[in-house]
């Protein structure tokens, strides 16, 4: 009893692997293989991952229609929660740059009003748009593509957020001793 999970499986294997990343500019796009095939998001990895990251209960998610994907996170794969750790990521990533050049500026004097008084909703409503799509490539392989598509950001950044990603949910699922 008691046993010690310290981010491995029994066997050493992961639940989700990378098999490719590639970009396209304007997207990257994750080929990932997810083992077991059938393993979803429990009601316990939802909990600890919402309260982790807030902001990822309000997320749009077009998944089995329009809607909140606090509502479809429960039992959805987790590629699918890849893709919307990967975006949340992302949107933290670019509010902290906006945040950190806003504060450059206001401190170096140029602008200072108008840029040290910016909002929080304005500091929204400049972050580009991130979406994202997951979908099955083969059902008994167990193997998923992940798709992020981008106004404006960099591949590479995109690249690694996404393994990022894949990473916290490993560690997630071997922590709600998924095997
Ligand atoms: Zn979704």
């Amino acid at each position: 009893m008691g046993e010690q999970i310290n981010g491995t499986s029994q066997d050493g294997k992961e639940i989700l692997t990378v098999v490719s990343i590639s970009n396209s500019g304007s997207s990257v796009s994750a080929a990932v293989c997810v083992t077991p095939p059938n393993a979803r998001v429990s009601e316990q990895m939802a909990l600890v991952i919402l309260s982790e990251r807030k902001t990822l209960s309000e997320h749009a998610c077009k998944q089995a229609g329009i809607g909140r994907f606090k509502d479809k996170i429960i039992g959805t794969t987790l590629p699918h929660l890849v893709e919307h750790l990967a975006i949340d990521l992302l949107v933290e990533r670019t509010l902290n740059a906006i945040r950190k050049s806003a504060k450059e500026q206001a401190y170096a004097g140029s602008v200072n009003h108008r840029i040290a008084s910016i909002d929080a909703r304005d500091t929204l409503s400049r972050i580009p748009p991130v979406s994202g799509h997951t979908r099955w490539l083969d059902k008994g392989l167990g193997t998923m593509n992940i798709t992020l598509t981008f106004a404006a950001q960099d591949p590479e950044v995109v690249s690694e957020v996404i393994t990022r990603a894949v990473a916290r949910v490993n560690r997630l699922a071997i922590q709600q001793e998924f095997r």
